[in-house]
């Protein structure tokens, strides 16, 4: 495949047996993991391809009702996203059109007039499906090109890793090639003025009201999506958060995180330009190592388990050793039994669990400090460890924005041994790990974070 300087041949992969454009009035860039226009290499590959064939770039979007386990609060989320991501391309004349379909019918439609397909690329296994389906049927070149990650998940690895000190050195040796800016070209031909009928998302909360969502999750008012709020979000942790992060990064009752996940999760900022903006402060070396651990290594371990685990969202694709051990005190006396709806009503005897569980519900976000906690609590609560697994990942991705992602699928599993090595032993978990609000206690001020949270849900910042 040809490729450029600035986007690297391991992100560009030609995904049909077409390789040669068609009669088309357009280049097509099927946008579906990576819903922006800043710092795009999918849109800008498909810009430059567009710019060769002398022909304008459409941009399309199919948006499903139900988007597997998505409610009322993602697509309010992502809806925002999309307005601003339209406004960003019309800014360059480039059209976003939107139909109302599920997105790889969206994309073969549209697809229909276009010499070639352009998009990105998901490593869920409906992501991956709909790509599957749209290059086989789409009759006409389909190029995905890697634009949520740092390092290509498959350049890093070609295996499923067993934790993050077996893919810390190989992501790392490749960063500094896959680590630097890319070039905005702009469309020769507008697509603007294309007659391309389809949904008006200008208004995000009129395009919730007209689709028939799951509405039983309220929306927040804590977190706006779309890539302008992306940037300004994290300019704020550059300027002011991340000079404590490497310090209170497991501190749950400060704010000093970034905030980022949700936006990375729905591909509204990228990777690649945090990491360049964080390198341009200067000092701070301690707490950007550890940011880069997390967006870097911790993230791309998740994504590395769903692209070469396929169940990955099941208790069976748990290593045998924490299955072994799980099963073995299965029976064990439990102290604190709860229903899912019990956890779910944050209705446990634990005031710092109850904490979290409220944050999650009312914010739509949860501290990683207190998302382990959360999980282990579950574990522990729960009549067995299937029915905790199942419990968990599903509160999980009902409530958090940044919900349904890689890294819920490996940070629930983390809960039950993924990732993770055998501790001493002891009753429910085995010799999986285990954590206790004496822990909290010792470590963080678990108090001051339950004040946090009354803060936050009664609205307060
Ligand atoms: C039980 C459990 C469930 C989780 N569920 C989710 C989820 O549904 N969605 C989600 O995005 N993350 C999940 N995580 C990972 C992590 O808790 C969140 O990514 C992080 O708290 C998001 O906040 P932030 O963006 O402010 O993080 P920051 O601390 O500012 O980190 C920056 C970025 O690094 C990445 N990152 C940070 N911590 C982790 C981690 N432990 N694993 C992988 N990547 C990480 C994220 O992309 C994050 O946005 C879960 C972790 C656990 C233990």
């Amino acid at each position: 495949m040809e490729s450029y300087r600035d986007i690297e041949p391991q992100r560009i992969e030609l995904l049909s047996r077409h390789d040669r454009p068609c009669e088309g009035t357009y280049v097509l860039y099927w946008m579906q993991a990576a819903q922006r226009e800043h710092f795009n290499p999918a849109l800008e590959l498909a810009i430059r391809r567009a710019n060769e064939l002398d022909q304008p770039l459409l941009v399309g979007f199919g948006l499903m009702d139900d988007f597997p386990e998505a409610n009322l609060r993602h697509y309010r989320f992502m809806l925002q996203g999309l307005a601003d991501a339209r406004r960003a391309l019309a800014r360059r004349e480039i059209k976003l059109v939107v139909l109302h379909s599920p997105p790889d019918e969206a994309a073969l439609q549209l697809g229909r007039d276009a010499s070639l397909i352009v998009t990105d690329r998901g490593h869920t296994r409906v992501q991956r499906q709909w790509r599957n389906r749209v290059a086989e049927e789409a009759g006409r070149p389909v190029i995905q090109v890697e634009t949520n990650l740092i390092v290509p998940v498959d350049t890093a690895s070609d295996k499923r890793e067993y934790a993050a000190r077996t893919l810390r050195s190989k992501v790392h040796k490749h960063l500094p090639r896959f680590l630097h800016p890319l070039e905005r070209t702009e469309p020769r031909k507008p697509s603007l003025p294309l007659q391309v009928p389809g949904m008006d998302v200008d208004d995000p909360d009129g395009a919730c009201a007209r689709l028939n969502l799951d509405r039983s999750v309220d929306p927040v008012d804590r977190f706006t999506g779309g890539q302008r709020e992306a940037r300004r979000v994290f300019q704020a942790f550059l300027d002011e958060r991340l000079k404590h992060y490497a310090a209170h990064r497991n501190q749950p009752q400060t704010d000093d995180v970034s905030y980022m996940s949700m936006y990375l999760h729905f591909g509204q900022v990228s990777p690649v330009w945090l990491a360049l903006e964080l390198e341009k402060g200067r000092g701070l070396r301690e707490s950007r190592d550890v940011f880069i651990e997390e967006l870097l290594v911790r993230r791309e371990l998740a994504h590395n388990y769903t692209l070469f685990e396929p169940d990955y969202d099941r208790y069976d694709a748990l290593p045998d050793w924490a299955k072994k051990t799980l099963g073995e005190h299965r029976n064990d006396a439990r102290e604190h039994l709860y229903t899912p709806e019990q956890l779910e009503e944050a209705a446990t005897h634990d005031p710092y669990w109850n904490a979290a569980m409220r944050e999650m519900r009312h914010t739509g976000y949860m501290h990683n400090h207190m998302r382990m906690y959360w999980g282990k609590k579950i574990l522990e609560w729960t009549d067995t460890p299937e029915n905790a697994f199942s419990v968990a990942l599903a509160l999980n991705n009902r409530y958090l924005i940044d919900g349904r992602d890689p890294n819920s699928y490996a940070g629930v599993a983390w809960v039950f041994g993924l990732h993770d090595r055998p501790w001493p032993e002891r009753p429910i978990f085995g010799k999986v790990r285990y954590m206790a609000a004496s822990g909290l206690e010792r470590k963080c001020d678990p108090e001051a974070y339950v004040r946090k949270v009354d803060r936050l849900v009664q609205g307060g910042r």
